[in-house]
């Protein structure tokens, strides 16, 4: 029989603020800052310490369920989420929960079968967690990053292949960037991604079991995890077997998921609403003034420069994946008398791989956007030859 995969994905984004989400403490770079520096009686979870709602982080919250088209809820609750863990000094983390801060949204990705919608389910604010790290034989606890705002993107089980998994991270990742709540930096760890997988037989419309894969921490080992269980849990229904829901690590050292723990059901959780903050209510007009101030997504960016200047939409797609490399392109076009679809295609191809063999970030582009227009002019006036050009 042949297996068909259904996907859901989790993804936790800190949010680019100065100060916590709930004290007044510095968000600092959790790799090279001091451990233990940037912390207080609040996000160490001292007895008698309240939470005072950093308003930043809502902002930068709406600006990402707007963005994401959410409806975005007027008055939405602090929940607190109960467990144990050494990370977690409060033995709670404050989250929501039955009412999110914004639902029903949607990203438009591209497959292969042309673009598709992945439903949002919900956008909510919550609070990371410290840092657990082990070596040596010893375990180490660094509070700093304890109380950061953290957004956590949920979407309904439409994605049906790693490869549609890749193209949405992708692009919310892109979104997130190009709105400035987030630096997309995973290595650093400030977008963190969970799979929920499940596979049925193809066609069906039945929901199977899933499991959920957690500390996805680059687009590498999203696509391998949910790559290697999507043909773990196939051969087990492939022998008659039936699948566990669990929670599971991924070792991308072996390329293969692990069982952490059964899966914990909300209940386990004991949530109820946060005593020590009031609902969150928020003003239309607030709400409307940041609609206002969002910048030009990446998909109506696509579609400008299709239009605008008639890009083909793989070459569109690519100059707007990241908003420097189309900011970079725009001002070479406007420099140059070349039409914008030799410029385009200049930069999309020759340039682009030289920015990658030399492994250069497009914020970084080391040629002036005049200096590369001219040469672009250049060959296009037969001044100098295409090869000449290229090299
Ligand atoms: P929880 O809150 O317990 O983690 P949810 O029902 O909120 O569970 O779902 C979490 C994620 O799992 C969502 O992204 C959802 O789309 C996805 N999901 C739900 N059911 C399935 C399924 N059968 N297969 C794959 N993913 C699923
Ligand atoms: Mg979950
Ligand atoms: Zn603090």
């Amino acid at each position: 029989m042949k297996y068909e995969p259904v996907i859901g994905l989790e993804v936790h984004a800190e949010l680019l603020t100065k100060s916590k989400m709930f004290c007044g403490c510095e968000v600092v770079d959790s790799i090279t800052a001091k451990p233990n520096r940037y912390i207080c009686p609040v996000c160490t979870g001292q007895p008698g310490a309240l939470p005072v709602l950093n308003q930043k982080a809502v902002e930068l919250a709406v600006r990402v369920g707007l963005a994401l088209e959410c409806e975005i809820h007027t008055e939405s609750i602090f929940a607190r989420k109960n467990y144990f863990y050494p990370d977690l000094p409060k033995g709670y983390q404050i989250s929501q929960y039955d009412q999110p801060l914004a639902t029903d949204g949607k990203i438009r990705i591209e497959t292969e079968a042309g673009p598709k919608d992945v439903r949002i389910r919900r956008v909510h604010l919550e609070e990371d967690t410290g840092k657990l790290s082990h070596a040596d034989g010893h375990s180490f606890i660094d509070y700093n990053r304890s109380g950061v705002p953290l957004l956590e993107i949920v979407t309904e089980p439409d994605l049906c292949s790693p490869e549609e998994v890749k193209a949405y991270a992708t692009k919310l990742r892109a979104i997130l960037r190009t709105l400035g709540v987030n630096s997309g930096d995973m290595e650093k760890g400030v977008i963190r991604f969970e799979a929920n997988v499940s596979v049925r037989a193809a066609g069906s419309d039945q929901f199977n079991t899933r499991t959920e894969i957690k500390n996805l921490n680059s687009f590498r080992a999203l696509t391998l995890g949910t790559e290697y269980e999507i043909k773990r849990q196939s051969e087990i229904y492939a022998r008659g077997g039936t699948v566990e829901q669990e929670t599971l690590g991924f070792n991308e050292a072996t390329g293969k998921t692990y069982s952490q723990r059964g899966k914990e059901s909300a209940h386990d959780y004991r949530y109820f609403p946060e005593p020590d903050l009031p609902p969150l209510v928020l003003e239309q007009s607030w709400i409307d003034s940041i609609r206002k101030s969002l910048p030009e997504l990446p998909e109506a960016k696509t579609r400008r420069f299709i239009e605008q200047y008639g890009l083909k939409p793989q070459e569109a797609r690519l100059l707007t994946s990241e908003k420097a490399l189309a900011d970079y392109f725009e001002v070479v076009v406007s420099k140059s008398k070349s039409p914008a679809k030799t410029v385009s295609s200049w930069i999309a191809g020759e340039f682009m791989r030289y920015l990658n063999d030399l492994n250069i970030d497009v914020t970084n582009i080391p040629v002036p956007a005049e200096e590369f227009a001219k040469l672009i002019d250049m060959v296009t006036d037969k001044t100098i030859s295409g090869n000449a050009g290229k090299v």
